[in-house]
């Protein structure tokens, strides 16, 4: 089972697809988290994201279709995957869908977590990220056990600098003008399915198993 998440920074893509990749235990696919270990480690690669990321901006097609496709060439991924911020233009669909035709294969399903923009600005401000194992946690929707200390992996968490207000109002506007075009993209193919994202996290989830029942 092939999936893509779609939604606004913010939406609970990360949150549902963690949930899917458990569930039907297949790969949590985010070239966010891949971006973030890169910088992390200080690669060639996470230091040319950084500067695109801290500003809110997507990181040029070049960059990330490379790392997305080789990512999705492993043996863990035979059995599908769950993409989380994967595509985000139309040419990374158009390569990402030109790649698997050639597969003879194709995506199952595109699932848009649907979050009005009013709602995006709070989240943002209230998550809290792990940048050693990539978890994430809420201030008030999801809190760690112990403040600020990851329950996973016992690491710092962060206010990431990209989730910062100034920051994000830009991601938003990325967002519609570069990414949104990607509902349509889908829908014209048959796999696009929408679920309400501003209701409880669990009964979000529940709306997806219905979908891939
Ligand atoms: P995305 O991957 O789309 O950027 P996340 O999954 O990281 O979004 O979610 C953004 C923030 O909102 C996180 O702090 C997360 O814990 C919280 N969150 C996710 N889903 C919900 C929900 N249904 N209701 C309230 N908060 C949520
Ligand atoms: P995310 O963790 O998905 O919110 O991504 C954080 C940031 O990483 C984005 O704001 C972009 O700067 C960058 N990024 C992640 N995925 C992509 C992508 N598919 N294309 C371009 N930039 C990306």
């Amino acid at each position: 089972m092939k999936i893509i998440m779609l939604g606004a920074p913010g939406a609970g893509k990360g949150t549902q697809a963690k949930m899917i990749a458990e569930k039907y235990g297949i790969p949590h696919i985010s070239t966010g988290d891949i971006f973030r270990a890169n910088i992390k480690n200080g690669t060639q690669l996470g230091m040319e994201a950084k500067q695109y990321m801290d500003k809110g901006l997507l990181v040029p097609d070049e960059l990330t279709v490379k790392i997305l496709l080789d990512r999705v060439a492993q043996d863990d991924c035979k059995k599908g995957y769950v993409l989380d911020g994967f595509p985000r233009t139309i040419p990374q669909a158009e390569v990402l869908d030109k790649a698997l035709t050639e597969l003879g294969d194709k995506i199952d399903y595109a699932i848009d977590v649907d979050v009005p923009d009013e709602n995006i600005v709070r989240r943002m401000g209230g998550r809290r990220a792990c940048l050693s194992c990539g978890a994430t946690y809420h201030i008030e929707h999801v809190p760690p056990k112990k403040e600020g200390i990851c329950d996973t992996c016992g690491q710092e968490l962060v206010l990431r600098d990209d989730d910062k207000p100034e920051t994000v109002q830009n991601r938003l506007n990325v967002y519609h003008e570069q990414t949104q075009p990607l509902i349509e993209f889908y829908q014209a193919k048959g796999v696009l399915k929408t679920v309400d994202g501003t209701v409880d996290m669990k009964d979000v989830f529940t709306a997806i198993t219905e979908i891939l029942k």
